[in-house]
Protein backbone atom coordinates (compact mmCIF):
# COMPACT_ATOMS: atom_id res chain seq x y z
CA UNK A 1 0.00 0.00 0.00
CA UNK A 2 1.22 3.36 -0.69
CA UNK A 3 2.38 5.85 1.83
CA UNK A 4 4.01 8.77 3.12
CA UNK A 5 7.41 8.31 1.27
CA UNK A 6 10.22 7.44 3.92
CA UNK A 7 13.03 9.19 2.52
CA UNK A 8 10.72 12.10 2.31
CA UNK A 9 13.80 14.29 3.76
CA UNK A 10 15.80 13.98 0.59
CA UNK A 11 12.92 13.36 -2.27
CA UNK A 12 11.54 16.83 -1.27
CA UNK A 13 12.14 20.59 -0.47
CA UNK A 14 11.51 22.38 2.28
CA UNK A 15 8.55 24.96 1.43
CA UNK A 16 8.58 26.52 4.45
CA UNK A 17 7.17 26.49 8.57
CA UNK A 18 4.13 25.65 10.27
CA UNK A 19 3.98 26.13 13.79
CA UNK A 20 6.94 25.32 14.86
CA UNK A 21 7.73 22.33 12.23
CA UNK A 22 9.05 22.24 8.64
CA UNK A 23 6.64 21.74 5.66
CA UNK A 24 8.08 19.35 3.14
CA UNK A 25 6.59 20.55 -0.61
CA UNK A 26 5.54 20.31 -2.84
CA UNK A 27 2.99 22.87 -1.74
CA UNK A 28 -0.56 24.76 -3.82
CA UNK A 29 -2.92 25.42 -0.97
CA UNK A 30 -5.89 24.30 -1.09
CA UNK A 31 -5.51 20.82 -2.82
CA UNK A 32 -1.87 20.24 -2.24
CA UNK A 33 -0.16 20.27 1.23
CA UNK A 34 2.42 18.97 1.66
CA UNK A 35 4.43 16.79 4.49
CA UNK A 36 3.90 18.59 7.83
CA UNK A 37 7.34 17.76 10.44
CA UNK A 38 10.33 15.98 9.86
CA UNK A 39 10.92 13.55 13.34
CA UNK A 40 7.26 13.15 13.22
CA UNK A 41 5.87 13.56 9.78
CA UNK A 42 2.72 13.87 8.77
CA UNK A 43 1.54 13.38 4.89
CA UNK A 44 -1.15 15.74 4.27
CA UNK A 45 -2.28 15.23 0.88
CA UNK A 46 -2.82 11.22 2.17
CA UNK A 47 -4.40 12.12 5.55
CA UNK A 48 -7.77 11.54 5.83
CA UNK A 49 -8.53 13.19 9.12
CA UNK A 50 -9.30 9.45 10.80
CA UNK A 51 -7.77 10.87 14.63
CA UNK A 52 -6.58 7.62 15.19
CA UNK A 53 -3.06 9.03 15.67
CA UNK A 54 -4.60 12.10 18.29
CA UNK A 55 -6.26 9.42 20.18
CA UNK A 56 -3.40 7.06 20.24
CA UNK A 57 -0.29 10.04 21.05
CA UNK A 58 0.32 9.79 24.89
CA UNK A 59 1.96 12.85 24.59
CA UNK A 60 -0.07 15.49 22.60
CA UNK A 61 1.70 15.92 19.63
CA UNK A 62 -0.97 16.66 17.54
CA UNK A 63 -3.61 18.93 17.18
CA UNK A 64 -6.44 19.21 14.31
CA UNK A 65 -5.82 21.71 11.41
CA UNK A 66 -8.84 22.93 9.77
CA UNK A 67 -7.88 22.37 5.50
CA UNK A 68 -10.87 23.25 3.69
CA UNK A 69 -10.88 22.04 -0.01
CA UNK A 70 -8.34 20.05 0.05
CA UNK A 71 -9.70 16.46 -1.44
CA UNK A 72 -8.76 13.63 0.90
CA UNK A 73 -10.06 15.78 3.97
CA UNK A 74 -11.18 19.15 5.48
CA UNK A 75 -8.44 18.45 8.79
CA UNK A 76 -5.57 17.34 9.77
CA UNK A 77 -3.59 15.92 12.30
CA UNK A 78 -0.80 18.74 13.09
CA UNK A 79 2.13 17.64 14.67
CA UNK A 80 2.60 21.14 16.92
CA UNK A 81 4.20 19.49 19.62
CA UNK A 82 6.78 17.61 17.46
CA UNK A 83 9.68 18.31 20.11
CA UNK A 84 7.71 16.43 22.82
CA UNK A 85 7.38 12.91 20.71
CA UNK A 86 8.87 9.89 22.71
CA UNK A 87 9.07 7.63 19.44
CA UNK A 88 6.59 5.14 20.75
CA UNK A 89 5.32 4.35 16.68
CA UNK A 90 1.79 4.40 18.16
CA UNK A 91 1.04 6.99 15.73
CA UNK A 92 2.29 5.69 12.85
CA UNK A 93 0.44 2.07 13.22
CA UNK A 94 -2.47 3.12 13.69
CA UNK A 95 -3.11 5.32 10.60
CA UNK A 96 -4.91 4.15 7.75
CA UNK A 97 -3.74 5.28 4.76
CA UNK A 98 0.18 4.84 6.37
CA UNK A 99 0.73 8.93 6.07
CA UNK A 100 2.55 9.22 9.20
CA UNK A 101 6.58 8.75 9.25
CA UNK A 102 8.17 8.49 12.52
CA UNK A 103 12.25 9.52 12.72
CA UNK A 104 14.01 9.55 16.00
CA UNK A 105 16.26 12.21 16.06
S1 LIG B 1 5.39 8.35 17.99
FE1 LIG B 1 4.14 8.28 19.88
S2 LIG B 1 4.69 10.16 21.01
FE2 LIG B 1 5.39 10.43 18.88
S3 LIG B 1 3.69 11.52 17.85
FE3 LIG B 1 3.40 9.30 17.52
S4 LIG B 1 2.02 8.61 19.15
FE4 LIG B 1 2.87 10.63 19.75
Amino acid sequence: MAGIDPDFQSNRQKAGEHKGHAVWGPVEPPTKLGIHGSSTAVDFDLCVGDGACIDACPENVYEWFETPGHPASEKKADPVREESCIYCMACESVCPPVAIKITPR
